[in-house]
């Protein structure tokens, strides 16, 4: 197996045009497991490790530009106050170690059905960047999943960054797993809530072939917010509308039966987090709301 450590960006897209079927590591917390069960034997290893810029993130004043190897625990310390629905799930991920190492582009680039940053990337409608020495693009998230494990990525091209809106309302993230740590989601939602453009925005994880959102779940509840005035006389959900929702995240769900749960347990959890998730963030903005009005 050759391993090929690239200096710099431009390094690592001359070395993949070169060899596109080298695997690409950056925390190898996915990597490192294939290859030790022998399940996957690349010829070619090339470690992004090498490139700084990878490990970097900025600011701005409506997006934050996330490096593709930023770690959660990076996202958790440091943009907890931008990103809050990404830095609650990746604080969901695994331990302390594996956080240490693993990122966003490493779950991107197995787009596991199950991998937790998954439905706050949904939720958020961020866009991936990715470059090749033909060129860059950016890629929206919705566009990004296109089967089980698999994402839209050329055999060239490796993930740069994530550009994702910052947090313009409250967001939050559920998982369901056998135990509290360490453990691979039964199923995972994640819930952002946009003000500024009075809508809604979901992700699934782990109940259906990729991660995906509810669609008719989010016209529903933008449709209902809107109808009320919820968002100008935030006043609580009536219970039949949060009812709703979640009977329509829990169809939006095509899961199915394994080790890890059964498709109907799944979607019904589904139900229960859609629930509970809007009842959390509805219940930050409404205290926001008043906060702004008292100030
Ligand atoms: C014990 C254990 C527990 C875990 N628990 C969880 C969990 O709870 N939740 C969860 O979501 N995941 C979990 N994982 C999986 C893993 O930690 C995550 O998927 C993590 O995000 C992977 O990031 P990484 O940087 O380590 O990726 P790597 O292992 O380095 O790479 C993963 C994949 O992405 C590709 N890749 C990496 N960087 C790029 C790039 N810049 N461009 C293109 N392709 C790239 C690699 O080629 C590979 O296919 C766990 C893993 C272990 C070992």
């Amino acid at each position: 197996m050759d391993f090929l450590r690239p200096a710099s960006w431009e390094e690592a897209l001359a070395a993949k045009a070169e060899h596109p079927t080298a695997v690409p590591i950056a925390g190898g917390t996915d990597v490192m497991v294939e290859i030790n069960f022998d399940h996957r034997r690349p010829d070619v290893l090339l470690d992004l490790n090498r490139i700084g810029e990878l490990h970097d993130w900025e600011v701005g004043e409506d997006t934050v530009r996330l490096g593709a190897s930023v770690s959660y625990t990076r996202i958790i310390e440091n943009l907890r106050s931008v990103l809050p629905g990404l830095a609650t799930a990746s604080h969901t991920v695994a331990s302390p170690q594996i956080r240490n190492r693993g990122g966003v582009g490493g779950n991107l680039g197995c787009a596991s059905p199950a991998g937790d940053a998954h439905p706050a990337l949904l939720a958020s409608g961020c866009e991936v960047e990715v470059a090749s020495v033909r060129g860059t693009r950016m890629i929206p998230i919705d566009e990004f999943y296109v089967g089980v494990k698999r994402n839209a990525l050329a055999p060239d091209e490796l993930i740069r960054a994530i550009h994702l809106p910052r947090a313009d309302g409250p967001q939050q993230f559920s998982k369901v797993g056998t135990r509290n740590a360490m453990v691979i989601a039964v199923c995972a939602f994640g819930i952002a809530l946009h003000p500024s453009t009075r809508t809604v925005r979901t992700g699934i994880g782990s109940a259906a072939p990729t991660p995906i959102r509810a669609k008719a779940a989010e016209e529903f509840l933008a449709a209902a917010l809107e109808e009320g005035g919820f968002w100008d006389n935030g006043k609580i959900i009536p219970p039949a509308v949060a009812r709703q929702f979640a009977e329509l995240v829990s169809g939006a769900a095509n899961p199915i039966d394994d080790v890890r749960g059964s498709a109907s347990y799944r979607r019904h959890a589904l139900g229960v987090m859609a629930r509970r998730t809007l009842g959390w963030t509805w219940d930050e903005y409404r205290g926001n709301e008043r906060s702004a009005r008292c100030a």
